[in-house]
C-alpha cells in the first residue's frame, strides 16, 4: 500500500493542546497509519518534509455556497435570473478546486441557489476523482416558504416567470415532499430558510410556521438527513430549535435566552461573521478595519452571547459571496471577537467534525482518515498563518506541496 511519513516542524492534533515538536505522520493508502516521534518511525514510506510548517487536520467549512460568486461582481439575482446552470457549474468546479487548495478538506454545502441538483453531481464527480475537490456534503435546493425568498416578486414585473432561488413549499404535504424530493436527488443535510426580509417594510420575518418546521425536521429524521436552518430572526430561531435542526445558520438576532436554549439541545451553531463582513463592504461602505456595520455588530453580539452560553461553535463563512479560497477568514473573524487561535482551529476541525457526526475526520490521530494541511508558521499561535497553505493531502492522496 502507498505510503507516506510527513515530517513538519510541528504537528497540532486538535483537541489536545498546543502543537508539538518532533512528531511525523505515517499515512498508509487513505488512513493515518501512526502519529509518533519523527525518529520512532522506521518505514520504507516515502519521506515528505514540511519544514517550517505546521501540520492541521483537514480545515472544514460548514456554510458554503459553490454555486455561488462574489456579489460585487455579480448581484445575487443577475447569477440566478441569467447565468445558466451549465455556466454555474463550471464556475463550481473552479471553486472546487480554489477551497482544496486552500487546505479547506470538507465543506457542507448549504444550497445551490438556484442550481437545482448540480451539487449532488459536482459531488460524484469529485468523489470519482473526474475532477479536484473538497469532500462535500450537500443540500441540493433548499425549501423555502412559498415567497418567502429571492428573487423577490415585488421587484420584478408581476407577469415575469422568475427563476427560484430554492424549492419553495406551504402546509405540511408540501413541506414533507420537498424533503423527500430532496433526499432522493442526493441531499446528505436538508436545509432550510426559516425567516426572509418579507416584512411589510422589508423586515426579517419567519416564514414557515412551527408545524411545517417539525414536518420538515420529522420527514428529514426518518431519512437520516439532519436539518441546517438559516435563521436571521428570534423567533424564527426558537421556532427552529423547538422543531429540533441540527444547526443553526447566521442567527443574528437571537437574544441570550435562545442561544441558552440552543446550548441545552445541542444545537450547532455556525455564525457566517466573514459574510456580514462582505456584504457591509460591497453594499455598505465598510473598509476592513473600519468603523462596523449594524449587520457586522449583530453578527459578533449573536457569536458573543453564543460562546457565553456554551453553545458548540462551527466554522461556517457563508463563501460564496466572498471569493471561494478565503475561508480561512472566518477563522480570523472568530479569533478577531474573542476566540483563542486553538478554539478557532478546533471550529473547523474536531468541531465541525462533531458537528457533522464524523469521527473519522478533525483529529490527526491513528486511523482517521487521512486529510491534512500544512500551514506556514504557528496557526494556533498567530491564525493569520491558516492564509499560508504550503501542503494539502485528501484520503491520503497528496493535493498540493509535498515534492
Ligand atoms: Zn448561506
Amino acid at each position: 500500500m502507498n505510503a507516506l511519513l510527513l515530517r513538519p516542524a510541528r504537528v497540532w492534533t486538535a483537541g489536545f493542546g498546543a502543537a508539538r515538536e518532533g512528531l511525523a505522520v505515517l499515512v498508509r493508502g487513505n488512513r493515518i497509519a501512526r502519529l509518533d516521534r519523527a525518529d520512532a518511525i522506521a518505514d520504507d514510506a516515502r519521506i515528505v518534509d514540511l519544514p517550517g510548517t505546521t501540520l492541521l487536520p483537514g480545515l472544514m467549512d460548514l456554510h458554503s455556497h459553490l454555486f455561488l460568486h462574489p456579489y460585487n461582481i455579480t448581484s445575487w439575482d443577475d447569477q440566478v435570473l441569467k447565468e445558466s446552470e451549465a455556466l454555474r457549474t463550471v464556475r463550481a468546479v473552479k471553486h472546487a478546486k480554489d477551497t482544496l487548495d486552500a487546505g479547506f478538506t470538507l465543506l457542507r454545502d448549504l444550497g445551490t441557489e438556484g442550481a437545482g441538483y448540480a451539487d449532488a453531481a459536482l459531488k460524484r464527480a469529485i468523489d470519482s476523482g473526474i475532477v479536484p475537490g473538497p469532500r462535500l456534503i450537500v443540500t441540493t435546493r433548499a425549501i423555502v416558504a412559498s415567497g418567502g425568498y429571492a428573487p423577490m416578486r415585488k421587484n420584478y414585473r408581476p407577469d415575469c416567470c422568475l427563476h427560484a432561488g430554492a424549492e419553495e413549499a406551504s402546509g405540511i404535504d408540501e413541506c414533507v415532499r420537498a424533503v423527500r424530493h430532496q433526499a432522493a436527488h442526493g441531499a446528505d443535510w436538508i436545509k432550510l430558510y426559516a425567516d426572509y426580509r418579507v416584512g411589510p417594510n422589508g423586515e426579517t420575518v419567519p416564514t414557515f410556521s412551527l408545524e411545517e418546521l417539525k414536518a420538515i425536521v420529522e420527514t428529514a429524521r426518518d431519512l437520516g438527513r439532519p436539518v441546517a436552518a438559516h435563521t436571521m430572526n428570534d423567533e424564527a430561531m426558537r421556532r427552529c430549535i423547538e422543531a429540533g435542526v441540527a444547526t443553526i445558520e447566521h442567527g443574528y438576532c437571537g437574544t441570550r435566552e435562545t442561544f441558552q436554549r440552543m446550548a441545552g439541545k445541542g444545537i450547532g451553531f455556525l455564525p457566517t461573521l466573514t459574510v456580514a463582513e462582505a456584504i457591509s463592504e460591497y453594499f455598505q461602505g465598510y473598509t476592513r478595519g473600519g468603523q462596523p456595520t449594524p449587520r457586522m455588530e449583530e453578527a459578533a453580539n449573536a457569536f458573543r452571547l453564543a460562546r457565553e452560553e456554551g453553545v458548540t461553535i462551527g466554522c461556517g463563512s457563508d463563501v460564496g459571496p466572498f471569493p471561494h479560497g478565503e475561508s480561512f477568514r472566518e477563522l480570523e473573524w472568530m479569533v478577531k471577537l474573542g476566540m483563542r487561535p486553538q478554539e478557532a482551529l478546533e471550529a473547523a476541525t474536531s468541531v465541525a467534525a462533531k458537528i457533522i457526526r464524523r469521527d473519522d475526520l478533525g483529529h490527526i490521530r491513528e486511523g482517521a482518515l487521512a486529510d491534512l494541511v500544512a500551514v506556514d508558521g504557528k496557526p494556533d499561535e498567530d491564525i493569520g498563518a491558516v492564509a499560508r497553505v504550503r501542503f494539502v493531502m485528501k484520503d491520503g492522496a497528496v493535493i498540493k506541496g509535498g515534492a
